[in-house]
């Protein structure tokens, strides 16, 4: 079953083909600054990576150049589009509708467009990539994979705001937690890796944006974001966890408007903030080894966060089995992997100091053979379990000889 997956961004699309039978990648690529002259397309097939300028209006456009790139008879990977056997959409926000992948029907529309409310900036672009593929690929089955959904089975008292009850009530404001293909996925891949099912995990998915996870028995009971993707650890340029009454003193003291604030939280804090340098852990360790000060605070005051969330996941957890690290940091950063495991070892976490040095984007057990908890790092493949879920949902569809326009959801 060939699976095609499908994130769309306001003005990029990111796609990957992939062969399920052996979850074979075929071909990925982005295509970036749609609606304005000159996107960009970059685009892999095999290992040749290729790249080209093309005017490209809008999404369905987007999608119709992807689909000329896999078909090419020169170097395309497939004949025709009908051999794409479905589509899996990643999605943002699922507010409290779905806790695990579904089968895209008008009425998972109508709810995705419900939950633009959460997610103004992600789900209406979200949705443009599906009505895109639609128009495109009428008669091809399509499913919707959540970030929100992994998160929703923590416990009331984990994801409420102790806010009046009725703020809950009116607006669903509560913690939802993001990046949940990727715990999942993560997950999985330690709890084979540990061979048990009734494991304590804690994932961190350190990328640009970042959040970590408290797994028990392949459930997340608890992550550090919160309503939105700004809340907890200090990210690339996001502020994580605040007083929340700094909001009306900023309003006050420097005259911002809400979305002004809003922009300084998610665009203009974190990493680049504090230090005035850069979002990115490579020139910040570089700042750093040349003495500056702020790269210096801002990786101490990222360090000290991360372990604090860590220490208390492993209470909530009531003991760990393994400590996860993966995206572009949690997999190619030793020194923020060191910091966070150094003085660990009254928890039973022992690194292997070598390993963790050597270790670059590749799965491997960087704790030592006594640790009692092992540590990993897993590079994430949010696609594959898109195309993952994609594959199932399909399957049990045409199992049960299911009409797509009967609501099918899958559990985590
Ligand atoms: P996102 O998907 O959230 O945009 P990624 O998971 O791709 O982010 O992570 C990007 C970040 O990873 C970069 O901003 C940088 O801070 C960090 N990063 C990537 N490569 C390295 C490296 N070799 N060493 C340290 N940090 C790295």
């Amino acid at each position: 079953m060939k699976i095609l997956v499908i994130n769309t961004g306001s003005s990029s699309l990111k796609y990957q083909l992939l062969e399920m039978e052996k979850e074979k990648l075929l071909s990925k690529g982005l295509v970036e600054r749609i609606g304005s002259e000159g996107s960009i397309v970059n685009y892999t097939i095999g290992n040749e990576k290729n790249k080209f300028q093309k005017d490209i209006l809008n999404h369905t456009d987007a999608i119709k150049v992807v689909f000329d790139i896999l078909t090419n008879p020169e170097t395309g990977v497939i004949k025709d589009i009908s051999e794409i056997q479905a589509v899996g959409h990643r999605v943002v926000h699922a507010g409290e509708r779905y806790s695990g992948s579904v089968l895209i029907t008008e009425d998972v529309v109508d709810a995705l467009e419900e939950c633009a409310f959460f997610a103004p900036l992600h789900n209406p672009a979200n949705i443009k990539g599906i009505k895109a593929c639609q128009l495109v690929l009428p008669d091809v089955p399509m499913v919707g994979v959540f970030d929100t959904a992994f998160h929703q089975t923590m416990p009331d008292y984990a994801y409420m705001y102790a806010l009046p009850y009725e703020m809950y009530v009116k607006y669903k404001i509560r913690r939802y937690g993001f990046h949940g293909t990727s715990h999942r996925y993560v997950s999985q891949v330690a709890s084979q890796l540990l061979g048990k099912k009734d494991s304590k995990i804690i994932t961190c998915h350190l990328g640009n944006g970042a959040s970590i996870c408290a797994i028990r028995d392949g459930i997340s009971i608890d992550t550090s974001m919160g309503h939105t993707p700004t809340g907890g650890l200090i990210m690339g340029t996001r502020c994580g966890d605040i007083d929340p009454a700094l909001v009306p003193i900023l309003e006050n003291v420097e005259h911002l408007t809400a979305k002004q604030i809003d922009d300084v939280m998610n665009k203009k804090s974190g990493m680049l903030g504090v230090s005035g340098i850069s979002n990115d852990f490579r020139d910040l360790e570089d700042a750093l080894h040349n003495g500056n000060r702020r790269a210096k605070l801002a990786l101490e005051m990222f360090d000290y966060r991360l372990k604090k969330f860590i220490g208390e996941y492993a209470i909530v957890l009531g003991g760990l089995d393994a400590l996860v690290f993966t995206a572009g940091i949690g997999e190619n950063d030793p020194e923020t992997r060191y910091e966070a495991c150094k003085g660990m070892e009254f928890m039973g976490i022992y690194l292997d100091e070598e390993k963790n040095a050597k270790t670059r984007s590749e799965l491997a057990e960087i704790s030592l053979p006594e640790s009692k908890v092992k540590v990993y790092v897993i590079p994430t493949n949010e696609e594959l379990m898109i195309a993952r879920d994609t594959k199932e949902i399909i399957e049990s569809m045409k199992k049960n000889s299911k009409k797509p326009d009967d609501e099918l959801v899958m559990s985590n």
